[in-house]
């Protein structure tokens, strides 16, 4: 069957999406270990790639509602000290957490847990006021 479908890079780091045939149903998306590896999946390959470029495509409006679009910084550019942002933990069964970096304990979970972080990004400004 031909792959009809071609798709579209990953939106977070720009790299190629690859089609992960080994597993079922098969997985689409994005397999840099230093992305947050987004992914796409279903038993029917072309119903996952339509999936996985309507995710990527930027002008999706639910995507694109900001200016500023959310960026994942690498761990080694740190934020300033005890300032809570969004942490990628890529050994946590939960990838995603909230956390912050207390200069030289490293990182922590909100919670005060040490964990290590591959990226992080800022919070998302809050909603305005009515
Ligand atoms: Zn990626």
């Amino acid at each position: 069957m031909p792959e009809s479908t071609s798709l579209l890079p990953c939106p977070f780091c720009g790299k190629p999406a690859q089609r992960d045939h080994s597993r079922d149903p098969v997985k689409i998306g994005c397999f840099n270990p230093e992305c947050i590896k987004p992914k796409a999946s279903s038993t029917d390959e072309n119903y996952a790639a339509r999936r996985w470029n309507t995710r990527a495509v930027p002008q999706n409006p639910a995507l694109s509602t900001q200016n500023s679009t959310p960026v994942w910084i690498p761990a080694a550019q740190l934020p300033d000290d005890e300032t809570t942002v969004i942490i990628h933990c890529p050994n946590e069964d939960e990838p995603i957490w909230l956390g912050y970096h207390d200069g030289d304990d490293g990182w922590r979970t909100v919670e005060g847990c040490p964990i290590k972080v591959s990226a992080w990004m800022h919070l998302p400004e809050p909603p305005e006021a009515k």
